[in-house]
């Protein structure tokens, strides 16, 4: 049970939306009841989130991923849909849509506009986004959380994931659209043929991500999508070093399931960057630290236990276990285990 002498004192998680926020509560509920060896109630729970999914619409910058980790660790979030608000109405959209503006393919509900008008305002104001997540998280995690849990966007600057679309009408046989057309207009029912993220090459950390991964005890790469999520933080220049370096186990759950992912698109976008989809696929292309990776240890879902050996030879430390987030009981037993998969008992 909850050890006093905790030897995890600070977890750093590179996180996307549902799949990473799901995971975090689970890490809590964890780390709270005791199930978690090594951590307490008082281990300091950073996470460094996703901003690639980030776009403006309708005068709005919206942080999808952000919001979603912001409401769900303090408990605002609508669980079923697992994003935006819960109690959500929608008369804004109805009204935007009957002046006709596009896109009515993206709906904000009208408690959710009201942290995009706080972002917003502030970014116009001058602030960075560091400091609007911190004013928002004011709000919604302080309460919950006192100070043992920090959000952090991985990146101030604008990195924004687009997907190339078959295009027949365009003369180069292909359209490049913002994720969010990809993902919510087209349901990613149709083929990404590339995933380019716009503005990464020139973007810098957010202030504290390189410290967060340096100096914590353990870092985790949630089962988030591997390429818009995970792929786009590691892909931020200095973040993929800082965990290469840091002297933490870098520890990773699968977010493939057997053939197939759980839910989202992480099919579709490990397609397109030409990775097999399987869990063990998805460790190898984290690769292991020895071999120039970010991976010491990976673990997979019960069925996907004959993908142990292969990992294995690849450098990687894995293990298999139930790895559906069906509760916070069940996720935080996927967090235990990881936790034990790299960090020997003392
Ligand atoms: P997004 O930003 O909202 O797409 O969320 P993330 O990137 O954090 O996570 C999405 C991914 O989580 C999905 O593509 C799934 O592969 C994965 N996922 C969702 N639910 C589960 C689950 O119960 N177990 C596992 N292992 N993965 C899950
Ligand atoms: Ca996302």
């Amino acid at each position: 049970m909850s050890s006093s002498a905790s030897t995890l004192r600070r977890i750093t998680v590179l996180s996307g939306g549902v799949g990473g926020a799901r995971f975090l509560q689970g890490l809590l509920h964890g780390l709270r009841s005791g199930v978690v060896a090594g951590g307490s109630a008082d281990t300091e729970v950073t996470v460094v989130a996703n901003t690639a999914d980030d776009w403006w619409v309708h005068g709005l910058k919206v942080c999808p991923d952000l919001d979603t980790v912001m409401y769900t660790l303090g408990d605002g979030i609508d669980v079923e849909r697992g994003w935006g608000r819960r109690d959500e109405t929608w008369s804004a959209r109805t009204e935007l849509e009957a002046y006709g503006v596009e896109p009515t393919w993206f709906g904000l509900g009208d408690r959710d506009i009201a942290t995009h008008l706080v972002r917003t305002q502030m970014l116009e104001a001058g602030y960075t986004l560091s400091q609007v997540a911190e004013a928002l998280c004011r709000r919604w995690l302080t309460p919950v959380h006192g100070a043992t849990v920090r959000l952090l966007p991985m990146s101030d600057d604008r990195v924004e994931t687009h997907v190339a679309v078959a295009d027949p009408d365009s003369p180069s046989g292909r359209r490049v659209i913002h994720f969010q057309e990809y993902w919510v207009r087209l349901r990613a029912a149709v083929a990404a043929e590339a995933v380019l993220v716009v503005g990464q090459e020139a973007a810098t950390p957010a202030p504290g991500v390189l410290e967060a991964i340096g100096e914590a005890d353990l870092v985790v790469l949630p089962p988030s999508n591997p390429v818009v999520s995970v792929g786009t933080i590691l892909g931020v220049p200095g973040i993929r070093d800082a965990v290469r370096a840091t002297s933490a186990p870098v520890v990773g759950l699968s977010p493939i399931v057997g053939p197939s992912h759980v839910h989202g698109m992480a099919a579709q976008m490990l397609t397109s960057i030409g990775v097999e989809v399987s869990a063990g696929a998805v460790g190898a292309h984290y690769g292991a630290r020895s071999a120039g990776g970010v991976l010491d240890g990976w673990l997979v879902d019960e069925r996907d236990a004959d993908q142990l050996t292969g990992l294995d030879q690849a450098g990687i430390r894995a293990a298999a276990v139930p790895l559906m987030m069906s509760g916070d009981d069940a996720t935080a037993a996927m967090a235990a285990a990881a936790v034990s998969l790299v960090i020997d008992p003392a």
